[in-house]
């Protein structure tokens, strides 16, 4: 697994404006943020991308994400936000070690930008695929 400057961070070898941490989460400050209050959720488990990541590590995120942006959002006074979580270079993943931004949008525009270039789903296409992920969640549980 590589070291990454998130371990440093977990690791207490870099610093981080902190604003969560239990035995399995650590949240902090982005140091690049997009709009004020841009905050990032990580496991303190080693893991490149969320699909990697154990359920103990993933459900200790799941448990806390929701409080960590209630508090960002009553801290900021925002009243909306984006959560993004970014896997492998090709979508734009740039530290690899699991992470969650939690990222306030305000009314001025300020937060994540998102193009959405929607499709149409085949039904036919759709079952097919919709089965054979299907399948895999079933071999993967
Ligand atoms: P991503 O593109 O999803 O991998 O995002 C990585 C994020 O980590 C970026 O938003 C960076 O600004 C942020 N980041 C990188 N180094 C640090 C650091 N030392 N402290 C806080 N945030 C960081």
């Amino acid at each position: 697994m590589p070291d990454t400057i998130f371990n440093k961070i977990i690791d207490g070898d870099i610093p981080c404006h902190k604003v969560y941490e239990d035995d399995k989460v650590l949240a902090f400050l982005d140091i690049g943020p997009l709009s004020r209050g841009h905050t990032l959720v990580i496991p303190k488990e080693s893991a490149q991308t969320l699909d990697q990541l154990s359920a103990d590590s993933a459900a200790a995120i799941g448990r806390v994400l929701p409080r960590i942006a209630q508090a960002v959002l009553s801290a900021t006074g925002a009243r909306s936000f984006n959560v993004l979580q970014n896997n492998g270079a090709d979508a734009h993943q740039e530290v690899m070690h699991v992470h969650f931004h939690i990222i306030p949008k305000y009314d001025d525009g300020a937060g994540l930008g998102i193009g959405w270039k929607a499709g149409a789903l085949d039904a036919s296409e759709g079952a097919e695929l919709a089965k054979r992920i299907a399948d895999q969640c079933r071999r993967e549980a």
